[in-house]
């Protein structure tokens, strides 16, 4: 699991603020490859800067009114973790394809346990339903993604993870952030520094809530007055329905659905930023996946398109953005809905998304700088193929002739590197320039 940084992470007043921030960086870090960061100083300096963190964060526990005993028992038994920053500074050496992401968290195994998993939690879960709208597909289809069906919880030591976080410059404040949270969880008696354990940026449980989700989502649902994501199942889905259901989900209505566009179908209209509604996407000819017409709801859905012209179409509705508020991947929120729909007894997607090869950075970056020179605004040539990277492509495509679907398949690429100057060599998966 990577990325947890903005998962489940939310703080009012001010959410909204931090939402955009972390949707900023959530893009960087999701499958696309991050800037470098300065390498953290040696040991000895390195120790020394650390106790004098920690003596900060214990000033600053206390400014915010945690409890004295907590803040010397907890921070005085911190350890710097310096595999916790090597996690953080890990460069994706790829771009991961939306068929290798899906492949790997949406597979037989998972959806079989899935459909067990539902059948024998069934009575705790469809409550769930009833109080905070949520049906019980969706909680599991969370729980497989999250901890594989609580098989992997994490073993870091959270305090650990976050104050050594907290003291290193890339994303101290949100981190800092965190520890607090998490001090405060210590207050109420949810865990301690010996027993609070999770991911290495400090996700815990079944559902891998972050503190700050923790603190404000997390309820005890089996009567011992204690909300235990590790422990209780109870806690964790009525916790995770909790959250969904604060995050906006609207009852009875799907995350979006596979559908197939019409020949001809204009790719700029793809992306979440664009919202019609369901009547305007019927009327350009928009069906599902059997050729008929989408349902006459009134409700507004974007069209995604994850692995171009050749892969699935996918329309999404607001859930869809709700389980972004979970996890800010386009990715994550596709395998959910999916893996949700397969427990619930639904089919393959009707078109595969085809195997590409991995995009590395390198190539990337020619196809932005042999697209610049060609006289089209990809904005910096960063190796992230952003949206304005996409929509150059696409007036290439255009230009050319081409599908003009803005995605750089296999295909593509074979098709630029007859047409721009050449690409600096070696640049695919495997090799390094
Ligand atoms: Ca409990």
């Amino acid at each position: 699991m990577k990325s947890y940084d903005c998962k489940m992470a939310w703080r009012l007043p001010g959410w909204v603020a931090w939402g955009v921030l972390c949707l900023g960086w959530a893009g960087l870090l999701r499958a696309e490859p991050v800037a470098v960061t300065p390498a953290p100083a040696p040991e000895a300096a390195q120790q020394a800067e650390f106790s004098q963190c920690v003596a900060q964060l214990q000033q600053r526990a206390l400014a915010e009114a945690i409890d004295p005993r907590v803040v010397e028992t907890q921070l005085g038994a911190v350890s710097y973790v310096a595999r916790v920053i090597e996690l953080d500074r890990r460069q994706p050496e790829f771009t991961e394809t939306f068929h290798n992401y899906l492949g790997q968290r949406v597979n037989e195994q998972r959806i079989e346990t899935g459909r067990r998993l539902l059948k024998q939690h069934y009575d705790l879960l469809l409550p769930l339903t009833r109080q905070y709208g949520i049906p019980p597909q969706y909680l599991v289809a969370f729980w497989g993604l999250e901890t594989n069906f609580g098989s992997y919880l994490g073993k870091m030591n959270v305090l650990d993870s976050l104050t050594t976080l907290a003291c290193d410059p890339r994303r101290s404040e949100f981190f800092t952030q965190e520890l607090m949270e998490a001090l405060r969880l210590v207050e109420a008696g949810v865990a301690d520094h010996g027993t609070m354990l999770g991911s290495w940026a400090g996700a815990m449980g079944n559902m891998q809530f972050m503190p700050s989700a923790y603190r404000r989502f997390a309820l005890d649902a089996d009567g011992d007055n204690k909300a235990d994501l590790w422990n209780s199942l109870p806690d964790a889905f009525t916790s995770a329905a909790h959250f969904l259901n604060q995050l906006g989900w609207e009852r009875n209505l799907r995350w979006g659905r596979e559908v197939r566009l019409p020949p001809g179908f204009d790719y700029a209209l793809a992306g979440r930023d664009v919202h019609k509604p369901l009547s305007e996407w019927r009327r350009l000819g928009i069906t599902d996946v059997a050729g008929n017409r989408l349902p006459d709801l009134p409700l507004t859905a974007s069209v995604i398109v994850p692995s171009g012209h050749r892969g699935p179409a996918f329309v999404v509705y607001r859930n869809f953005d709700v389980i972004m508020g979970w996890n800010r991947s386009e990715y994550y929120a596709l395998a959910v809905g999916h893996l949700a729909d397969r427990i619930n007894g639904g089919g393959e997607l009707s078109v595969t998304p085809p195997n590409d090869e991995r995009l590395t950075l390198a190539t990337v970056q020619w196809v932005q700088g042999a697209l610049t020179q060609a006289g089209y605004d990809v904005g910096p040539v960063d190796g992230i193929f952003g949206t304005r990277t996409k929509r150059a492509l696409r007036d290439l495509q255009k230009s050319r002739g081409w599908v003009a679907d803005g995605y750089l398949s296999d295909e593509t690429l074979e098709q630029l590197r007859a047409v721009l100057p050449a690409e600096p060599t070696p640049t695919r998966s495997g090799e390094q320039p």
